[in-house]
């Protein structure tokens, strides 16, 4: 038994989050868990929300509340929101947690006594009308890289350089408009990257197996310009985690906390310890410490794009330069952008649907299955209605929920609600379970290499074959002939959809439950053999006929549809 480590980027709390977010980081990670724990392998599955930083304190302060309050209320709102979309977590935690803001002063500190912060004097952006310094994120202005005029302080969005708000031209405050910005004196630690840049370097070049998506953003980063730069750590706010070197005060730095990209990260670590905490596991080194346990876990991180450069280099940075014997990330699945109707999806904008939105109008398998089948991998996807609702209408509907259906149905009104007994397989079914044997092998590989839209395929082409295979078996013409081959026939077909019902789970859970549970068959792991997946059911199981499993998506609704998600959400 193999040991999977797997991590989501962890969602940001100002707000319910689109749908581009979910396909970009959660819901691949949650299809490989699930894939993982269902080949019978030990699974440590984590995601939190992400709460500190100037955007959750503009975002309590818009909704009236204290911060703290206002993050507590979006992080259970985010995770029923998980929970609607049936995400595996083993834990969903909180970087605003005790766990995190202990080991982050802790990181800290090892990295201070490694000599690998230094202090800076530095002049930082203060907004005259906001009455406060502005936080990187928070200057917007044009790209001096791409000339995109919406580039922030900290990074261009559009071609994802790293920036300096003093790089921004025509710089403003996001917060007010104002273009009254002034430089004032202020001092910040700053995490000297640059000193473990062979380090970095060393350890992207033993990653040969990483996708190009991900090694070439890291390279960039490290040896474009003046190569990797120091990174501040610190910020001028209030809501945060206190600087400190580890249990100790840090003089100078009273009223500072760390900035939000140095702490969430390792959330990471400190999720595994909530999880602990809160009773759900017992040991949490063993994932985590190389030293005590962790030297056979295989760690996988999922993020979109724009999160590679500070999951390839600033954690890392930050791990190595602790000098302790922490796990490293052994693979990064890394996603484009999936863009809605021809535009961005965007949260500040309001533009797409969002989480809460898209559980409203259908259940989570529609979602999960044309997210993931459709999912930005080798580039950018795009969603539309109409595609939509016709990856929904034409694999689910037509292809999958139409098979369940009329096996159940034709097998009730001639044989009753049990197994048939009688006949037995010919050439037709054996060439069916070579086929589908084939495809059952190349559908785990594809699973186990994190390719999520050829994973899709085969999976899509696994109910195919049933269906075809249906269509030329004909039990309905072979009944009034030889009503043993249709018995065969049929009981073939009804033991397929039990393996289809554990073959598709880590796609649509919810629609793989009610197979098997229609069958009366338990939840099994993975089968591993064809073969044996279509003798579960003995002649004479009773089964019932389900609810219809998917309901198409008719015209109407999708236009209607199309004019309600066509402007900003209120
Ligand atoms: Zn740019």
């Amino acid at each position: 038994m193999a040991r999977h480590l797997i991590t989501s980027a962890i969602p940001y709390i100002n707000g319910i989050k689109h749908l581009g977010n979910l396909v970009g980081s959660q819901l691949p990670a949650d299809l490989y868990a699930r894939f993982q724990r269902a080949r019978g392998h030990e699974v440590l599955f984590l995601c939190a929300t992400d709460e500190h930083g100037t955007p959750a304190e503009l975002a309590a302060a818009k909704a009236g509340k204290p911060v703290a309050e206002y993050c507590a209320e979006m992080h259970e709102v985010q995770a029923r929101l998980a929970e609607g979309f049936r995400l595996s977590f083993d834990h969903f935690g909180r970087s605003s947690s005790p766990q995190n803001h202990k080991l982050t002063q802790h990181f800290a500190g090892r990295l201070a006594d490694a000599g690998l912060i230094r202090e800076v004097s530095e002049r930082q952006v203060y907004s005259n009308t906001d009455g406060r310094f502005l936080p990187d994120r928070y200057i917007e202005g044009t790209c001096p890289n791409c000339s995109y005029e919406r580039a922030r302080g900290d990074q261009c969005e559009n071609c994802t350089k790293q920036l300096d708000p003093t790089d921004l031209i025509n710089p403003r405050s996001a917060i007010s408009g104002s273009s009254d910005l002034e430089v004032r004196e202020t001092k910040h630690l700053y995490l000297r990257q640059s000193a473990l840049k062979g380090d970095l370097d060393a350890w992207i070049d033993s990653k040969s197996d990483w996708p190009l998506l991900t090694t070439s953003i890291a390279r960039k980063w490290l040896h474009d310009g003046d190569g990797l730069q120091d990174r501040g750590i610190t910020r001028d706010l209030d809501w945060g985690i206190p600087v400190r070197r580890g249990e100790a005060d840090w003089p100078g730095m009273e009223g500072k906390v760390f900035y939000v990209w140095f702490d969430a990260p390792i959330e990471y670590i400190a999720c595994a310890l909530e999880w602990v905490d809160a009773g759900k596991g017992q040991d949490w080194e063993r994932w985590w410490r190389t030293d005590k346990g962790a030297g056979d876990v295989r760690y996988t991180q999922f993020m979109g794009k724009d999160n590679v450069p500070f999951h390839t280099l600033s954690f890392p940075a930050t791990i190595l330069g602790a000098g302790e014997p922490w796990k490293l990330v052994d693979h990064l699945k890394s996603f484009n952008y999936l863009n809605y109707d021809g535009g961005q999806f965007s949260t500040s904008q309001g533009r797409g649907i969002f989480q809460d939105q898209a559980l409203e109008i259908l259940p989570a398998d529609y979602w999960r299955w044309w997210l993931l089948s459709n999912c930005p991998e080798s580039s950018d996807s795009e969603f539309t209605w109409a595609l939509f609702q016709q990856g929904v209408n034409k694999d689910l509907a037509d292809v999958l929920g139409n098979f369940v259906s009329r096996v159940t149905k034709f097998c009730r009104s001639k044989f009753g609600e049990t197994v048939p007994a009688g006949g037995s397989r010919g050439p037709a079914e054996e060439t069916l379970i070579a086929d589908l044997e084939a495809r059952l092998q190349r559908y785990i590989a594809h699973m186990e290499a994190m390719e999520v839209r050829k994973s899709a395929q085969e999976l899509r082409a696994i109910w195919v074959a049933g269906n075809e295979y249906l269509q030329a078996a004909a039990p309905w013409s072979t009944i009034k002939s030889d009503p043993d081959q249709a018995a065969m026939q049929i009981r073939l077909a009804l033991n397929l959809i039990g393996f289809y019902a554990d073959v598709s789970a880590p796609f649509i859970p919810d629609a793989s439950a009610r197979m098997a549970h229609a069958l009366g068959l338990p939840a099994q792991s993975l089968p591993s053999s064809v073969e044996q997946a279509l003798e579960r059911l003995a002649p004479d199981a009773s089964f019932e006929v389900p609810d219809n499993l998917f309901a198409k998506i008719t015209d109407e609704q999708k236009t209607d549809w199309e004019s309600r998600f066509a402007g900003p959400r209120d």
